[in-house]
């Protein structure tokens, strides 16, 4: 998609974003939208749906989600307060259909590669911040970076995810000479960069070199615990690199960790506004997970059962969306990816890192690097997906939220 084609999509959003702050008569906070749905229709206050009962309730909120792909933030709360495991199953089997509706039983495929573990930042809860000692640091070069994308081509792989943190090293003309290079030996492929946040004009060199994708979670919308995780920084500068990614027309992901010490239902639900607001094309979304180095080690980890609920949920708010079952959700259980297949989850990222540093990308305790995570191991993956009924995938596979024709 062009950058004109981006700022044209974006231009819709920004339209509903301003008549949220007329409404508010607020300039912050466009995607916490508790003021303005506080306007709209509730099913769980609708006195005639509430005599029937809470069954009732449940199955009339999960079917206008079906078919709406929205609720009011209300609503959205009472669900996740409420369900039980009836209502799961319903939720569950409609969230699948949407997947199936617009991807089938297609789990697209890609190529990870951890390609930089040094990191400027701080955040409390991830194994390679900057402050943990303990972490054996490494950086790919150029060539070690073309060599994973050449052992993934000849697996199959169409689109490369280049994942690292944020190391002052790859400035842009480094990234620009790795990404062009890519692009120009493997016509066709995508690529996606997981590189954290930089200026507009970084980004829009970035692009303007060819990379289609950006994955930035938002990490929580919850402004207060978004400072204590990542004490330098705000959640505001975070929030403006996803709509410069937007505008500069990347398929952008955002997303979020389940689990987080002092979580609410409501700021899950502020989460789930802020990925429908900005009409992310991929979101990731994984239980937190302790890492032993980190000030956050006591710290109790993200459950499955709560993760699986808030996938299914943002299948049912953006149907054509590239939802992935992270390597997280595989670490946590081993039925982890399975069981986020089932609800609705379609791409699953392989790691192609060379073997010798992938324990080094330690970002939380035991995250998955070798056996079926390795890229070596493809089949081994290929067979476990289509034991559960899906069917990999290595092709683009560009988010249909892009084609407006279907
Ligand atoms: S979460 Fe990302 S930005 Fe934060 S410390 Fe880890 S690698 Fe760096």
């Amino acid at each position: 998609m062009s950058i004109e084609n981006g700022k044209n999509r974006i231009n819709s959003y920004v339209v509903a974003a301003s008549e949220w702050e007329r409404k508010k008569g607020s300039s912050n906070n466009v995607y916490m939208s508790q003021d303005f749905q506080e306007e709209r229709y509730s099913i769980s206050d609708d006195e005639e749906i509430i005599k029937k009962g809470k069954e009732h309730i449940q199955k009339i909120i999960i079917e206008t989600l079906y078919k709406e792909h929205d609720l009011s933030d209300k609503d959205l709360i009472w669900l996740i307060d409420n369900i039980d495991n009836k209502g799961k199953k319903l939720l569950f089997e409609k969230s699948k259909s949407l997947r199936d509706k617009y991807y089938g039983k297609k789990v697209y495929l890609r190529g990870l590669i951890e390609f930089t573990n040094y990191c400027k930042r701080e955040c409390r809860y991830c194994g390679i911040n900057a402050y943990n000692k303990k972490a054996v640091r490494y950086r790919l070069t150029k060539e070690e970076i073309l060599e994973c994308c050449e052992n993934g081509r000849k697996l199959g792989y169409s689109t490369f995810v280049l994942q690292g943190g944020e190391d002052s090293y790859f400035k842009d003309e480094v990234m620009v000479d790795i990404v062009k290079s890519i692009k120009k030996k493997y016509k066709g492929c995508a690529v996606t960069l997981s590189i954290g946040e930089r200026s507009y004009e970084s980004y829009k060199v970035l692009r303007e070199a060819g990379v289609d994708r950006f994955l930035l979670r938002h990490e929580t919308v919850n402004e207060e615990l978004y400072r204590w995780l990542h004490p330098k920084s705000k959640f505001e500068t975070r929030k403006n690199c996803l709509l410069n990614l937007k505008k500069l027309g990347y398929q952008t992901g955002a997303g979020f960790m389940v689990g987080l010490p002092w979580y609410t239902t409501k700021d899950y639900v502020g989460d789930l506004r802020f990925i429908k607001n900005l009409q992310a094309e991929m979101v990731g979304i994984g239980p937190y997970i302790t890492h032993e180095d980190t000030s956050m080690k006591d710290y109790k980890s993200g459950d499955l059962e709560t993760t699986i609920l808030m996938l299914s949920l943002v299948r049912m708010l953006l149907p054509k969306v590239l939802l992935p079952a992270t390597t997280a959700l595989g670490t946590i259980s081993k039925d982890g990816r399975k069981a986020g297949l089932d609800v609705g989850c379609n791409v699953i990222m392989p790691n192609l890192s060379p073997e010798n540093h992938r324990k080094d990308y330690s970002l939380y305790n035991n995250k998955k690097s070798s056996g079926s995570e390795s890229a070596q191991a493809l089949k081994l993956i290929v067979d476990e997906i289509e034991k559960y009924g899906y069917k990999c995938d290595m092709a683009r596979g560009d988010s249909k939220m892009l084609d407006s024709s279907i």
